[in-house]
């Protein structure tokens, strides 16, 4: 950090867009599939002909308030769409079906995972949560432009922050607890490359200890985790070597280049009242009944948050590993069926996470289609706490699992990794070894405490690699001491 940058602190909220996991549009029947071919996904509503009348996909409502309680929102029993006016060619109607002034969901917060570093998790206070559809996509090809209507009128939720965040990477944490969290409630795959998962920033600064808010500018277009973070890191740069110049922070959208690692202008911001924001009057108030909303919350999954909470205080686990295996659901449930019969859970949080996940991530597929049941691998951690196999050899036999799919036990056997543990054998080649080395046994006799690791690897050569090296331990101290 510079030392201009001592002096000023950034003010970050977030705005996301997470698409919603329906199979249909949020007002017409076509369907929300990513990928099809161009219009192919398209009906008279939602290329906004006229004559045309919304009809609203209640999954929606049942997923936004999934939502919205999993983020401690107060759920509108009445709210309201409203048309939100501006002309761009991706939008046929000319205005978009948003929530205004009564949103479906408002106030709430986001609790960040503690890093154990900075003590407790931080809470992220949110503004609201709410419903709009969502517009087309404009294509630029050299000679014209080009308009694919098949995202638009696909559900989005969007989800608004208070300016509390503080850091670049504080909002990337932000961020991966709120995609996380989506995914746990199977509201929204959370995908960025696809769009399904949105962010844009509103960055300003101001002196350190100040109340008051500086002049803030919005940064677009950033497409994953790290450009968030990047673009957040330059903006925050930005606005300090102006101030810091005697200059002034423009109001205005600003679009974040991966290539050169900048940002630049793209259209000095719009206040809300160039919306010309009104009642959708198509469309009737969105009604909550109460028992609905209590249903929902009943048929809540256990969330990353409580998750975390679990694992660290009744498993031991630290904050970091907590995190680490809570961020996917998939991941989470993955290693609680681990565990049944094991009795060392660090060792099998440790396995999880090294391990599976690297194998996970290198297939680039699902769980279960990269590593074996976790029953397997529970019960190959079960034969290293045994003393059956050693660490070394649990590894062997998981990367042959991975690729031939057999079980734990065969693999094993098939692999001849079982540890000799029969203290007789052992005591015979640590007898070998010492008749063999009377120098080196003097030497250690006489205090070179050092080379008892030499007799023990000798004894393990012996033995073909497979002997328990804690029986080696325990015979070799006996029988060296013994002079
Ligand atoms: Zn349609």
């Amino acid at each position: 950090m510079s030392a201009s940058s001592e002096k000023y602190e950034a003010v970050i909220g977030l705005e996301v867009h997470a698409q919603l996991l329906t199979r249909s549009k949020i007002f017409c029947g076509c369907s929300t599939e990513f990928g099809a071919p161009p219009n192919t996904h398209v009906c008279p509503v939602c290329c906004g002909m006229p004559g045309v009348l919304p009809v609203f996909n209640r999954r929606v409502l049942e997923l936004a308030i999934r939502m919205g309680l999993a983020a401690h929102c107060t759920i509108a029993p009445r709210s309201i769409f409203d048309r939100k006016n501006y002309f761009y060619p991706d939008l046929p109607k000319g205005y978009q079906i948003s929530q205004y002034e009564t949103p479906l969901c408002k106030g709430g917060y986001i609790e960040l995972p503690g890093d154990g570093d900075n003590g407790g998790p931080t809470r992220i206070r949110l503004v609201r949560i709410h419903l709009e559809e969502d517009a087309g996509k404009n294509i630029h090809a050299p000679d014209c432009s080009l308009v694919d209507f098949n995202r638009s009128g696909v559900p989005l939720t969007e989800i608004v922050s208070e300016p509390d965040i503080r850091t670049p990477e504080q909002a990337g944490a932000y961020l991966r607890e709120l995609r996380s969290m989506l995914r746990y409630l199977e509201v929204s795959d959370g995908n960025m490359e696809e769009g399904s998962f949105r962010c844009d920033a509103n960055v300003s600064v101001r002196p350190r200890g100040s109340d008051s808010l500086g002049v803030k500018t919005e940064v677009k277009n950033m497409n994953s985790f790290r450009h968030v973070e990047h673009a957040i890191a330059y903006e925050i740069e930005r606005q300090i070597e102006l101030l810091e110049a005697g200059e002034r922070v423009v109001q205005e959208t600003r679009l974040w280049d991966p290539d050169r690692g900048v940002t630049r202008p793209m259209r000095s911001k719009e206040y809300a009242h160039d919306y010309r924001y009104f009642p959708e009057p198509d469309l009737p108030p969105l009604i909550v009944p109460p028992d609905l909303v209590e249903q929902i919350r009943i048929a809540m999954p256990e969330l990353p948050a409580a998750r975390r909470a679990r694992y660290t205080s009744e498993m031991g686990l630290t904050p970091y590993e907590a995190n680490v295996l809570t961020q996917e659901r998939e991941i989470a449930d993955y290693f609680e069926a681990v565990l049944p019969g094991l009795k060392n859970r660090k060792a099998a949080a440790n396995w999880v996470m090294t391990e599976v996940l690297r194998v996970v991530n290198e297939s680039g597929r699902g769980v279960a289609q990269s590593v074996p049941a976790p029953a397997e691998v529970g019960s190959l951690l079960k034969m290293v706490e045994d003393g059956a196999i050693s660490l070394n050899a649990a590894k062997t036999a998981f990367a042959a699992m991975c690729k031939s799919g057999k079980n734990a036990k065969a693999t094993v056997s098939e692999l001849g990794l079982l540890q000799v543990s029969d203290e007789a054998a052992i005591a015979a080649a640590c007898d070998e070894v010492i008749c063999a080395e009377p120098a080196k046994v003097a030497e250690y006799r006489g205090g070179r405490d050092k080379l008892f690791g030499f007799f023990v690897g000798q004894v393990m050569k012996a033995m073909g690699g497979k002997a328990n090296p804690k029986i080696i331990n325990e015979v070799l101290r006996r029988k060296l001491a013994a002079s």
